[in-house]
């Protein structure tokens, strides 16, 4: 097994696109399934914590380090099975996304869920609850995980499939190879909008649910099964650009009241404000004038439907005030694929900009009903003018779902944008909403999660882990304090 302990050939794993600084002196990179449970053993013989890393792409430190070993999962690359006919793969958990999904195209298959960044792992993903830009017509990656193999710290192996391990209400009572497994879940209720914040529990619910963005805290994922999608015929992109902002959001409210069978339906509807616009502008000159932009992807069946979504589409445009002269309708793979850079250019610029300022990342993940959507979206409006901030917002309207992210230039800077992250938290709480609907707790956002759920609850998530972690040496740091589980 490859380890590493030089501080040069570590530093690279000591942080995630937060910019939070991690520490440790070892890095394991084992080469297979074996050498993880190798590695996994000789921490604990050594009663060493250890961190799992894979493609250091989360946004709230989830995967840095702060003491003891780093287990990285990046070199478990084997596509172990496809069947075209079930439409599922079989993966190990450092597969990176983009790979993924090219060898599921090479089948006319994809999995449509799959979170915004390619050079994520698949274990990252499911370890995160990850969901992307096709959230509002796919969900997120928890849907489509059937099954996961996990090496626990006590050197056991479970293999769990959907369907085949579920609670009894709130307890659960199970047997994997041998050895019993009986305890109670926490009494707290998750909010009923997309969330990834604290473990996931409901009542009668499946095993597998509770690994399902559980954060590294549970155990190591070494492969999974992932059920995938039809590619659609045809798609076809758009950027539409409006100089009003109310006119961005009737449109929006206007989609999100079409039935889900409707013909125009789009897998993913996505939103930026003018500052992200204002942002963007130097990289694309095609920008006009406008206050905010939405972005959407319609899949298409049958050809004949083609020519009539693209009128439908811009009869819609039209009504709500935008232009079709400067709105964006793309067809070809090419252009797709350049509208779908524009809109993750945006998340790379900001993670630039903050690496740049070397200050950590101050940004919401937060969603929120539908019917409060407005109210929190003014709320953003109103706190970022008090503060006097900079500040962009962006993200999957289409799920109540924005990234409303401070530009902090300087330490103080961001310390204020700490203070009315709090209160901008609060909001989305009384709201009926979450801290995170989709990048996970982290290290960044526990101060969060204590807004959402109160502390004896917080206090059960920590029992929980010990149920699979009793030495508890995996993942420390992560979702709650380490001190939980004293
Ligand atoms: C530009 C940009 C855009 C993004 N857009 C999106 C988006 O649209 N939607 C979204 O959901 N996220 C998005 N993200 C965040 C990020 O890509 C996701 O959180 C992703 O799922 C993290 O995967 P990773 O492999 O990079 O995991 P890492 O960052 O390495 O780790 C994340 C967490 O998972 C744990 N972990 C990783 N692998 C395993 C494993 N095998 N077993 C157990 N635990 C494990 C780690 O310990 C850590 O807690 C974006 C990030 C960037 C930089």
């Amino acid at each position: 097994m490859i380890i590493k302990n030089k501080k040069d050939e570590i530093l690279n794993y000591l942080e995630d696109t937060s910019n939070i600084k991690g520490s440790s002196s070892i890095l394991y990179l084992p080469q297979s399934r074996e050498e993880i449970l190798e590695a996994v053993k000789e921490c604990v013989s050594r009663k060493v914590s250890f961190t799992v890393s894979a493609g250091r792409t989360g946004t709230t430190g989830g995967c840095v380090c702060f003491q003891g070993a780093i287990i990285s999962v990046e070199n478990l690359t084997n596509i172990l099975n496809i069947d075209k006919d079930k439409k599922n793969i079989e993966l190990e958990s450092g597969v990176l996304l983009e790979n993924l999904e090219k060898e599921a195209n090479k089948y006319n298959l994809s999995l449509r869920a799959v979170p915004t960044e390619s050079l994520a792992c698949i274990g990252g993903a499911i370890s995160t609850g990850a969901s992307g830009v096709r959230g509002f017509g796919y969900g997120s990656i928890r849907s489509y995980v059937m099954e996961i193999e996990v090496c626990l710290t006590t050197g056991d192996i479970i293999r769990i499939k959907r369907g085949e391990i579920k609670a009894d209400k709130r307890n659960f009572n199970f047997e994997n190879n041998g050895k019993k497994f009986k305890f109670e879940l926490p009494t707290y209720n998750i909010p009923k909008v997309k969330s990834q914040a604290g473990y996931f529990i409901k009542d009668d619910m499946d095993l597998i649910d509770l690994f399902i963005g559980s954060e590294g805290t549970l155990g190591i994922i070494l492969s999974c099964k992932i059920s995938l999608q039809k590619s659609p015929v045809n798609i076809f992109d758009g950027l539409v650009f409006f100089k009003k902002e109310n006119n961005a959001l009737n449109f929006i409210n206007e989609i999100k009241n079409l039935k889900r069978n409707h013909l125009l339906f789009p897998s993913s509807l996505e939103f930026m404000d003018r500052y992200s616009l204002d942002m963007l502008k130097p990289e694309y000159s095609f920008i006009p004038q406008a206050e905010a932009v939405v972005y959407f992807e319609q899949e298409v069946e049958g050809k004949n439907d083609y020519g009539g979504l693209i009128d439908k589409w811009q009869k819609l445009i039209e009504v709500n005030g935008a232009s079709i002269d400067e709105s964006i309708i793309a067809d070809t793979p090419r252009e797709r694929e350049k509208i779908f850079e524009f809109r993750h250019k945006l998340p790379q610029m900001i993670n630039e900009f903050l690496r740049q300022n070397n200050q950590i990342k101050a940004s919401t993940d937060i969603a929120v009903p539908w019917k409060n959507f407005e109210q929190m979206y003014f709320f953003y409006k109103e706190q970022a003018k008090q503060s006097g901030l900079n500040y962009v917002n962006f993200g999957h309207i289409g799920e109540s779902h924005l990234h409303f992210n401070f530009l902090a230039e300087n330490d103080q800077e961001s310390l204020k944008a700490k203070v009315y992250m709090q209160t901008i938290c609060r909001k989305a709480v009384s709201l009926g909403g979450t801290v995170s609907a989709e990048h996970g707790i982290g290290k960044l956002k526990k101060p969060y999660l204590k807004i959402m759920y109160k502390e004896e609850d917080i206090k059960s998530m920590a029992n929980l882990k010990k149920i699979f972690d009793p030495n508890c040496l995996l993942g420390l740091d992560n979702v709650f304090e380490k001190e939980l589980l004293l």
